[in-house]
């Protein structure tokens, strides 16, 4: 898959594998720590200029929120999210997109629609207040210090 305009590299192998082998979507600063004990010269610009090529590439899909807060998804199929606002958990849906969605925007406007990303917002189920006494607590998906 890879082009020749970039040299095989193992790190970036390491990234792809990484990403195909988990649901998390996570941060560059994720995949950094997970691969850091690896690749002790590894930086984070490393991680970021791989996953620019990865994306490039069509391997990896970027799921753009700015910057540092910039998900990754190893799932180059097209699919909806739902995303936790609490917790800042990714899911995807297992639901086909509606590419007549595509098609209906193209009628309304003079747009030539190529594809649609669609996200749903709101409370994962471990976030769902019970009984009404406030939010569950449990553990965030990626700590605030990782996006530093
Ligand atoms: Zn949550
Ligand atoms: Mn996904």
């Amino acid at each position: 898959m890879e082009l020749n305009k970039y040299r095989k590299s193992k790190q970036r192998q390491k990234i792809l594998g990484l990403l195909k082998s988990t649901t998390k979507h996570p941060t560059a600063s994720w995949i950094y720590e997970k691969l850091k004990p690896e690749f002790p010269s590894l930086s984070l610009g490393n991680v970021y200029r791989n996953l620019k090529i990865l994306v490039e590439l069509g391997c990896v899909q970027e799921l753009k929120f700015g910057s540092t807060f910039d998900r990754y998804d190893g799932n180059v199929n097209p699919h909806y999210h739902l995303i936790c606002e609490n917790c800042g958990q990714i899911k995807d849906i297992e639901m086909r997109q509606e590419t007549a969605l595509d098609r209906k925007v193209e009628e309304l406007t003079d747009f030539r629609v190529r594809n649609h990303r669609l996200e749903f917002f709101g409370l994962c189920e471990a976030c769902v207040p019970s009984n009404g006494n406030g939010k569950a607590w449990h553990e965030p998906v990626f700590s605030a210090e990782e996006y530093e």
